[in-house]
């Protein structure tokens, strides 16, 4: 038997790619799709903030499509940079155009100056996260966008992050495109997302409940509280009362340190490995106001430190039916170290306060809804510790027959498509072995 604990869509997948195989699912909500889910209030749709579908591997685009055949729309992103007083398109560092032109100047002769070969000799180590961004990107770039918002998403000094996860996420320009955003010359798509697929109606949750027809014992209100790896048995709690399940193998797509912890008989010193990973947690501060069309965009990215949020988000920009005519619906995200917390009613007003600020809402505006979601595991930090910790307990744990995978699994900063794609590794892999 093989247990899958979690129904997110790294633990649907997994199920889905085992089918004609003896597998239970387990999830500790009465709901599937964890991160990537939607709720409804008083007439509004909301995700756990926006969640996006952009594809770079195209066996996992055609499955998704094919789960959700005309139910998708493609989009082509407006998403932007509000900083002084001015919005640029995203990225940054290749749309410095209607900036004051101090600001463009500095961003320019910054980046031409990571040009010059160093003449010191290549790093033995992988740069921190702030090296790398002056080393790529320049002193400019580094001062007007990339730091203060990174300070701001992360919640850590930017030294004490690593850059090896930077690559795809952020875009190395050429100086031609730096050129030509420092003019307004738009001649090319820049970006890992230029567009994007969201659902017609509905919000994100539409893709998880779609796996749903090909996925059979399935288990809600299932909460994992211990194994004992070595005699591979597993605990979960629901409010009927606890009960054990036995497995050959277990898939598990719970927060890395959340399975460690329970993971009775582990070494001491897997469990102090464990206690090193840190992460980041994000309010999702949902409002709607009586207003039609507040904003064209699909989202905003605040760099500077007077706005609480470091992005701002409308729903209703991604499908109209996500909320009640003559309203808009918009989102912010404000990220917060995982043990301070904030009273729901103080991040309204200071989300409400610094939307203000931007010009997006005005002080007349009636908040006709307003909720607050908090994400406890929103980014993993990738510091200098993370890489080895994870590859240590990955490797422990699969020699007791348990595979971590999925975002906080792997702990890494992966999209909906990656999750999908582990769980059908995690599927494949499963498969190759019973068949040998
Ligand atoms: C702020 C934010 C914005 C994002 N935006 C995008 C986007 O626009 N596009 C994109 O592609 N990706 C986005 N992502 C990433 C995306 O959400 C994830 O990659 C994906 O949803 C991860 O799926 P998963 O199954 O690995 O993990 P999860 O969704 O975390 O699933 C894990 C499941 O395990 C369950 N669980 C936890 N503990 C237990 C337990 N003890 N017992 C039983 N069950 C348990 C949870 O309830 C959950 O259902 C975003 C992430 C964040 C934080």
């Amino acid at each position: 038997m093989i247990v899958i604990v979690g129904a997110g869509l790294a633990g649907l997948s997994a199920a889905y790619h085992l089918r004609g195989m003896p597998y239970k699912i387990l999830e500790r909500e009465r709901e599937v799709g964890g991160l990537c889910r939607s709720y409804v209030k008083d007439g509004f749709t909301f995700d756990y903030t926006g969640h996006l579908l952009h594809f770079r591997q195209t066996a996992i685009k055609a499955l998704v499509e094919s789960l959700l055949p005309d139910r998708l729309q493609r989009h082509a992103r407006k998403s932007y940079v509000y900083s002084h007083g001015t919005y640029t398109e995203y990225p940054f560092q290749v749309n410095t155009y209607g900036l004051p032109p101090e600001v463009v100047r500095e961003c320019l002769l910054g980046f031409i100056s990571t040009l010059s070969p160093s003449s010191s000799p290549p790093p033995v180590e992988t740069p921190s996260f702030k090296q790398w961004i002056i080393e790529s990107l320049g002193e400019g770039i580094a001062k007007h966008f990339m730091v203060p918002f990174n300070e701001k998403l992360w919640q850590v000094p930017l030294d004490e992050l690593t850059s090896d996860w930077v690559s795809w996420l952020v875009p190395k320009p050429d100086i031609k495109d730096v050129v030509s955003g420092a003019l307004g010359i738009k001649d090319k798509a820049f970006g890992y997302n230029p567009s994007f697929q969201y659902p017609v109606s509905g919000g994100i949750k539409v893709l998880p409940e779609a796996f749903l027809p090909s996925v059979e014992n399935l288990a809600y209100d299932s909460e994992l509280v211990e194994i004992e790896t070595g005699r591979r048995r597993a605990v979960f709690r629901s409010a009927e009362g606890e009960r054990t399940e036995e497995y050959e193998r277990l898939i598990s797509t719970i927060p890395l340190p959340e399975l460690v912890r329970r993971c009775v008989d582990l070494p001491a010193p897997m469990r102090d490995l464990a206690g090193v990973l840190r992460w980041v947690s994000v309010y999702n501060v949902n409002l709607a106001v009586a207003r039609e069309h507040l904003s064209d965009k699909h989202w905003i990215y605040f760099p500077e430190h007077r706005y609480p949020f470091y992005r701002a988000g409308f729903p209703m920009n991604f499908s109209p039916t996500m909320g009640r005519p003559g309203c808009s619906s918009l989102y912010v995200e404000i990220s917060h170290q995982p043990t301070q917390h904030q009273s729901e009613a103080a991040l309204i007003e200071r989300g409400r306060r610094g939307l203000e600020e931007a010009g997006l809402l005005q002080r007349a505006d009636e908040l006709v809804m307003s909720d607050v979601k908090d994400l406890y595991y929103a980014y993993v930090l990738f510091d200098r510790y993370r890489s080895r910790a994870v590859k240590e307990l990955v490797a422990e744990l699969e020699r007791r027959g348990i595979f971590s995978v999925g975002r906080y699994g792997l702990w890494e900063h992966t999209s909906m498509e990656d999750a999908i794609a582990q769980g059908q590794q995690v599927a494949m892999r499963l498969r190759m072995r019973a068949a040998a």
